[in-house]
């Protein structure tokens, strides 16, 4: 026999018996964002690879070690999205949502693709939800994104498990004074630097202090700190959002160290992080990036949003909170021969169209009723109806409870429905 085919490292499928685990928190996201006025955008996983090397910057690990970029045939070099920022981005200029000083308030969610080191949080290809919102500067709509994520964290039953890290990495010019100090301090200390940050030393120095490197941890937690040289404005802005989030209930913790990997952002950036998850303990981060829509060639608005890794909350809801449930299968129906079978197509349809919302599997195959009993069993069931030679005969169904120990009951076909409605299937 040939050997099989097996899924690539890193990346992973999402088996049938976990999927309700990803609706749940679906469906919370898709509540919250409808109730903080955040519409849905669906954007191509696929780019051309300028775009990202355009907005999330040269020097990052992203660009420089992580995307999986291939060239098509027309000589274009395309890549797999790493993140979806700069793909609604592109999608908002493409599509004139940035014009006339209009708001715009988006969200997404799909797959991301990074060449990383796979391990327990860290995949090739994972999932992110996302919300961006453009055209609204200042620190209030800050407010607003990390209210909506603490909301959403509230609705999991996470709230007690992830804490929220904010910081200010100021303006531009704040970020350029900041920077020479930044280099002097570290060509002081060159002989502790690894390979990466000597390298990212004279081309993007700020990277430096987003290391991962536990080496480095010392020299990086020494550096100058950016937060105590801000501009009047820029500290003005920071405390705005800092008295917005207490005002509004949000506990938070200054992290003078927290840069982001990615170069556009600038003013506010933010973690949440949570020690329930060992190593990879940030589940959703974010931040201002005023200036990514001009690197991308449109007229300067304002940016602002973040991203959670989907299987590391599902990871943190498994570990910490009340599980999902899988909804059981109303009906499962137990035909006898091929002729009941045929007959139980039929009926099937009936009761779907009597009643859209329960699940009605029907045994397709033709085997022996107790094998399909037990599948019946199996299947979560709450109800199996039968069908064989005596109820064709008679035009009836049997009715039998998966549940409680109790006869089957005889049915008229006519009647299949309304009894399972009051006797069996009555709503909760
Ligand atoms: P990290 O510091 O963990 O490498 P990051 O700064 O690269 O994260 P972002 O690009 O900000 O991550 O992505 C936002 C979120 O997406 C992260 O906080 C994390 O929860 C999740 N995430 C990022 N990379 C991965 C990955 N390779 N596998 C699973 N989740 C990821
Ligand atoms: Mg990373």
């Amino acid at each position: 026999m040939a050997q099989a085919v097996k899924s690539i490292k890193g990346v992973h499928d999402i088996l049938p018996e976990s999927v309700h685990t990803w609706h749940h928190l679906e469906n919370h996201v898709r509540e919250v964002m409808r109730g903080y006025g955040y519409r849905e955008i669906r954007t191509p996983i696929l780019e051309k690879s300028e775009l990202f090397h355009r907005s999330i910057g040269e020097v990052t690990d992203i660009v420089e070690k992580e995307m999986y970029t291939f060239e098509d045939r027309n000589g274009d070099y395309l890549s797999l999205r790493p993140e979806n920022t700069a793909s609604c981005v592109r999608a908002a200029i493409q599509h004139g949502m940035l014009t006339n000083n209009q708001v715009s308030r988006i969200w997404y969610l799909g797959p991301m693709f990074r060449r990383e080191n796979p391990q327990a949080g860290r995949y090739r290809q994972f999932w992110q939800v996302g919300a961006e919102v453009y055209g609204v500067a200042g620190p209030y709509v800050e407010s607003e994104l990390i209210l909506l994520s603490a909301r959403l964290w509230q609705q999991l039953g996470l709230q007690e498990h992830v804490s929220l890290q904010i910081n200010s990495l100021g303006s531009t010019e704040d970020r350029d004074r900041y920077r020479a100090r930044l280099v002097e301090y570290l060509n002081d200390h060159i002989d502790e630097l690894d390979e990466d940050s000597k390298r990212r030393l004279t081309s993007n120095p700020l990277r430096v202090l987003d290391t991962k490197n536990p080496a480095m941890h010392n020299v990086v937690s020494q550096a100058p700190v950016l937060l105590d040289d801000l501009s009047p404005e820029s500290s003005e802005h920071f405390d705005k959002l800092q008295s917005a989030l207490s005002t509004c209930g949000i506990g938070f913790e200054i992290n003078t160290r927290l840069v982001r990997g990615l170069d556009y952002y600038s003013h506010t950036v933010f973690e949440w992080v949570t020690h329930g998850l060992g190593a990879q303990g940030t589940v959703c981060a974010g931040g201002r990036y005023d200036g990514l829509t001009e690197q991308l060639g449109a007229k300067p608005t304002p940016g602002v949003g973040w991203a959670l890794g989907m299987e590391r909350i599902l990871e943190l809801i498994a570990r910490s909170a009340e599980p999902a449930t899988e909804p059981e299968p109303e009906i499962f129906m137990v035909l006898g021969s091929e002729q009941a079978i045929v007959s139980g197509l039929e009926l099937a349809e009936a009761i779907r169209n009597a009643e859209p919302q329960w699940s009605v599997t029907c045994s397709c195959a033709v085997s022996g009723m107790k094998s399909q009993f037990k599948k019946a069993d199996k299947s979560r069931a709450k109800v199996a109806l039968i069908i064989a030679d005596n109820e064709l005969e008679n035009n009836t169904v049997g009715v039998k409870s998966l549940r409680q120990k109790q006869d089957q009951q005889t049915v008229p076909r006519d009647q299949v429905v309304s009894v399972l409605r009051n006797e069996f299937l009555t709503p909760q």
